[in-house]
C-alpha cells in the first residue's frame, strides 16, 4: 500500500528543515518501530515502513523537490513506488542502519540478501519523438543470476565448505594495542563459506553478463530529466535478493526551429515588410502529423510581435490543462537591395506617406493653436 500521509508529518518535522534534522528524526522513529523491538506488532510495522518511505524521499534532494511541488502524485509520476517490504528497506538502508545501530539491518553477513544494483540508461530523443511518445528497444549489458547454479556460484550437486581462515565467521579479529579490530574475511568475502567446485558457466560468480533488450514505452510529452522506472530490469540481487530497477533517463535534444518552455513551444518566423504591412497567410512547421500549418499574419503587425496558437505546443505529459501553446515571434525583413522599379514604387509610396504625415502634423499644430 502506498503511503498517503504527509512525509513531513510522518517524520514530525517542518517543511524547511535541513537533511541532518531529517536524518535524526528518522533515526528515532526507526529505532522505535524497528521490527526486532516490536515482533509481530502490525502497527509498528506500518509505522516503520511509513517512516522509511518518508525518509527515502526527503533525504534525496531531487525527490524532495518533486514531492514539495507535486506531492505524492508527482512522485508516482516518476515511477516511485515506495518499499515492497522489510527486505527492500534493509537493502536500501543497510549502511544507514549500520551507522544508526552499530549493526547492519537484521541479517547476519553470511546470509545477507541484497537487492541488485539499479541501472541507469540515458535515452536521447528528438523533440518530435518527445512530442509523440515512442516505443524504443534499448540494449545494454547487465549481470544476471546464473541459470546453471541459480546464483550460488557452486556446481550443482557439490557442497560449500566452511572457510578455513575465519572458520565460518565471515570476520577476522586482530588485536591492535587495546583494541580488537574485526575485519571482513578476504578469503570468503565475509560469506563464511568457500566454493570448492565453482560453477563452470559463471566461474563461481553466480552471475553472468548478458546483453539485455527491453522495450520501453515513452509517453508523449516527456522532457529532459524525466526518469522512467522499469521495475526488476536492473542487475540481479545477491543470495536470492530481488533485482534492481532500470531507470531510463530522458534527454531531449535541442530543435533547430522550436524552443521548448515546459509544455509551450516558441519559434520565430521571418516575413517581408510588405507582408507585415499588408497581412499574409504563411505556412509554419508544427510538431503534429500535419508537419505544417498556415497562420494568418494580421495587417500592420510590428517587428517582434508574438502570435499565440493555442494547443499547438507540446503534448502535456500530465494532461492537467491540455496541450501547450505555440508562440510565434515575427521578425520583419527589410530588403537590402531594390530593383529600379521597386525603388520608384517605394519613392512614390514615400511621397504619399509624407503628405499624409504633413496633414497629420498640420492637424496637430492646428489643435495646439486652438488651445
Ligand atoms: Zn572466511
Ligand atoms: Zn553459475
Amino acid at each position: 500500500m502506498p503511503v498517503t500521509r504527509d512525509y513531513y508529518e510522518i517524520l514530525g518535522v517542518s517543511r524547511d528543515v535541513d537533511e541532518d534534522t531529517i536524518k535524526k528524526s528518522y533515526r528515532q522513529l526507526a529505532l522505535k518501530y524497528h521490527p526486532d523491538r516490536n515482533p509481530g506488532d502490525k502497527e509498528a510495522e506500518e509505522s516503520f515502513k511509513e517512516a522509511a518511505e518518508a525518509y527515502e524521499v526527503l533525504r534525496d534532494r531531487e525527490k524532495r523537490k518533486i514531492y514539495d511541488l507535486y506531492g505524492h502524485d508527482g512522485l508516482r509520476g516518476t515511477g516511485f513506488t515506495g518499499f515492497g517490504g522489510f527486505e527492500d528497506i534493509f537493502s536500501t538502508f543497510g549502511d544507514i542502519f549500520e551507522d544508526f545501530f552499530g549493526f547492519g539491518g537484521r541479517r547476519s553477513r553470511k546470509t545477507r540478501v541484497t537487492r541488485g544494483n539499479d541501472l541507469r540508461y540515458n535515452l536521447e530523443l528528438t523533440l518530435e519523438e518527445a512530442y509523440k511518445g515512442k516505443e524504443e528497444e534499448i540494449v545494454f549489458d547487465k549481470w544476471e543470476s546464473c541459470d546453471i547454479c541459480r546464483g550460488t556460484g557452486v556446481t550443482p550437486g557439490s557442497e560449500l565448505e566452511t572457510c578455513p581462515d575465519c572458520h565460518g565467521e565471515g570476520e577476522i579479529s586482530r588485536s591492535h594495542g587495546f583494541f580488537q579490530i574485526r575485519t571482513t574475511c578476504s578469503t570468503c568475502n565475509g560469506k563464511g563459506q568457500i566454493i570448492v567446485d565453482p560453477c563452470r558457466k559463471c566461474k563461481g560468480k553466480g552471475k553472468i553478463k548478458v546483453e539485455k533488450k527491453v522495450l520501453v514505452k515513452i509517453p508523449p510529452g516527456v522532457d529532459t530529466g524525466i526518469q522512467l522506472r522499469i521495475k526488476g530490469e536492473g542487475e540481479a540481487g545477491e543470495n536470492g535478493g530481488p533485482p534492481g530497477d532500470l531507470f531510463v533517463v530522458v534527454y531531449v535534444k535541442d530543435h533547430e526551429f522550436f524552443m521548448r518552455d515546459g509544455d509551450d513551444l516558441k519559434c520565430q518566423v521571418t516575413i517581408s515588410f510588405l507582408q507585415a504591412a499588408l497581412g499574409a497567410e504563411i505556412s509554419i512547421p508544427v510538431l503534429n502529423n500535419n508537419k505544417k500549418t498556415s497562420i494568418t499574419i494580421p495587417e500592420g503587425i510590428q517587428p517582434g510581435e508574438i502570435i499565440r496558437l493555442k494547443g499547438w505546443g507540446m503534448t502535456s505529459l500530465r494532461r492537467r490543462r491540455g496541450d501547450g501553446d505555440l508562440f510565434v515571434q515575427v521578425i520583419v525583413n527589410i530588403p537590402a537591395k531594390l530593383s529600379k522599379r521597386q525603388r520608384e514604387l517605394l519613392m512614390e509610396f514615400s511621397a504619399l506617406d509624407e503628405k499624409k504625415n504633413k496633414a497629420k502634423d498640420k492637424n496637430f499644430w492646428g489643435k495646439i493653436k486652438g488651445i
